[in-house]
């Protein structure tokens, strides 16, 4: 008689995770007719020259793979928006690679550097990719806590984070899910510990053009000492608010930017080349085009700010992205996070992300992030609703 044994474990890393809260809160929006201000999508369709360009390409052009290393004019698009807005001297032959979404950039680096037992330093809140990426890859994660408002990273913070083991530091600048932009001290704080222990920088810069207030992004390649040791990562999905389009940039010096590539050819091999060419028009685009996409979220980020003051909540700075955060901890009725992120879209129709999904341990447990990329009309009918939340002094 055959025996069967009994089919073995899954990964655990993976069996362990639950769905991510984006596509949780996506659903229960869906589920209760909500207005969806968790997930980060804006409300806007996108630039329509840059998506006739895209259909252009889809209907004309070419449909067969492209090079490995994304559509030389696309490398080159990147190379001269990157000088333009950063002062950035890249080489497109040698330093800039194209991945489907920032989502593969990431994954890509974090499995062509780390090698098993790698300390990696990560900041929390942290996106919500990054923890299982960097533990499949084999690192071991130290975790540097960062707390409301500020969410400063600080020299003690770093102290007790790095170590002789630290293959590198992934920062995501600006930040998501505070909305900060950190300051010029902080990046080269962090420059100064990636230098002192022979780290490597991965940065997540996918919100470089989404900030505010007259702000001008430092990337941490600009930095002195780091331009040999930083891998830049852009996303299109980004740059031009079409979230969907899963286009990525990788940025990196020619020793790094040659071992990068080869977690690129198997993981995903290239992108869509119509997607490619149409993001190459579009990083070509007039300054103007940018700016005012800027000072339109400020706009509404503001609209936001100012309805939930004006109901009595305590809303955070957000110097970028398209997220602002409340903290719930000033007001004396108020549950935990995720309990009044579930009320929210149950009770009174408003999807929200709680803050604590960030965190993998020690979780700040007050604050609520909202999306303001949206129409007035829609932060507006979401403020109607936020009016009947409860709230004591
Ligand atoms: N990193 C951060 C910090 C993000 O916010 C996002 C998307 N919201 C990504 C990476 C993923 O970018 P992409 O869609 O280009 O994969
Ligand atoms: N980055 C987006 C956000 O923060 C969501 C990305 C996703 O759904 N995976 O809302």
């Amino acid at each position: 008689m055959t025996s069967f044994l009994a089919a073995r474990p899954l990964n655990p890393i993976y069996s362990a995770l639950p769905t991510t809260i984006f596509e949780v809160m996506s659903q229960l929006a869906r589920t209760h007719e909500a207005v969806n201000l968790g997930q980060g999508f804006p409300d806007d369709p996108g630039p329509l020259d840059v998506r006739q360009k895209a259909a252009d390409a889809v209907v004309n052009g070419w449909n067969q793979y492209p090079p490995m290393m994304g559509l030389p004019e696309l490398r080159q698009a990147a190379a001269a928006h990157f000088q333009r807005w950063q002062g950035l001297s890249l080489d497109p032959e040698t330093e800039v690679m194209v991945t489907s979404g920032a989502t593969e950039a990431l994954a890509g680096a974090l499995l062509a550097l780390i090698e098993p037992g790698d300390e990696v330093v990560l900041f929390q809140p942290l996106y919500d990719a990054y923890l299982p990426l960097v533990q499949r890859a084999g690192g071991i994660a130290r975790l540097v806590r960062l707390e409301p408002p500020h969410w400063t990273i600080t020299e003690e913070k770093l102290a007790a984070a790095f170590s002789d083991r630290t293959k590198l530091v992934l920062l995501n600048n600006p930040q998501n899910p505070t909305g900060v932009v950190h300051s010029r001290e902080e990046l080269q704080r962090v420059a100064d510990f990636c230098q002192r222990f022979g780290a490597y920088a991965v940065c997540d810069e996918v919100w470089e053009h989404v900030i505010f207030d007259g702000r001008v992004f430092e990337s941490m390649m600009a930095l002195p000492g780091m331009r040999e040791r930083t891998v830049k990562i852009s996303s299109a999905g980004k740059i031009f608010g079409m979230t969907g389009w899963k286009v990525g940039l990788v940025l990196a010096a020619p020793p790094l930017m040659k071992v990068l590539s080869k977690a690129h050819q198997f993981l995903t091999f290239t992108t869509p080349p119509n997607l490619q060419a149409a993001v190459a028009y579009g990083l070509g685009k007039e300054d103007a085009y940018f700016t005012t996409m800027r000072a339109g979220l400020q706009r509404s980020r503001d609209r936001l700010a100012d309805g939930l003051a004006g109901l009595g909540f305590r809303v955070l700075p957000s110097a970028g992205t398209y997220f602002l955060n409340i903290d719930l901890s000033a007001h004396s009725n108020t549950p935990d996070d995720e309990s009044f992120c579930l009320d929210l879209v149950k009770t009174h129709g408003v999807a929200t992300i709680p803050v604590s999904a960030f965190y993998a341990d020690d979780a700040v447990r007050s604050v609520v992030r909202f999306c303001f990329a949206k129409t007035d009309a829609t932060i507006d009918r979401a403020l109607e609703r936020l009016a009947r939340v409860r709230l004591a002094a």
